[in-house]
């Protein structure tokens, strides 16, 4: 008779077959681990971390610093720009008013 289930991994013990959700650690998603120390979701996965290695997250989190920093520089510098139109703006108002303000 052949059995439906999946059989097992050759070395696979009972205790690993509740083992707590976890998430990848490549791209963090959540999975059920089929052994203990498993720390990938998926072959990819393990290959990216492989060829990439701990750098990849590093530089992802890096990327992710430089944008806030680019961004806040941005904003900055709009506003300096803006409060120095405005400025111009109302110079140029209190010129052309009739009684010289
Ligand atoms: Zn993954």
């Amino acid at each position: 008779m052949i059995s439906k289930k999946k059989e097992k991994r050759p070395g696979h013990k009972p205790e690993w077959d509740d083992l707590p959700a976890r998430r990848c650690d490549n791209c963090g998603r959540v999975f059920k681990p089929k052994q203990p120390h498993q720390r990938f979701d998926k072959p990819t996965c393990r290959f990216e971390a492989k060829n990439y290695g701990a750098g990849y997250a590093r530089l992802k989190m890096r990327m992710e610093k430089n944008l806030r920093s680019i961004k806040a520089e941005l904003e900055t510098n709009m506003e300096a720009r803006f409060a120095k139109q405005l400025e111009a703006a109302l110079k140029r108002l209190h010129s052309s008013a009739p009684d010289g303000i």
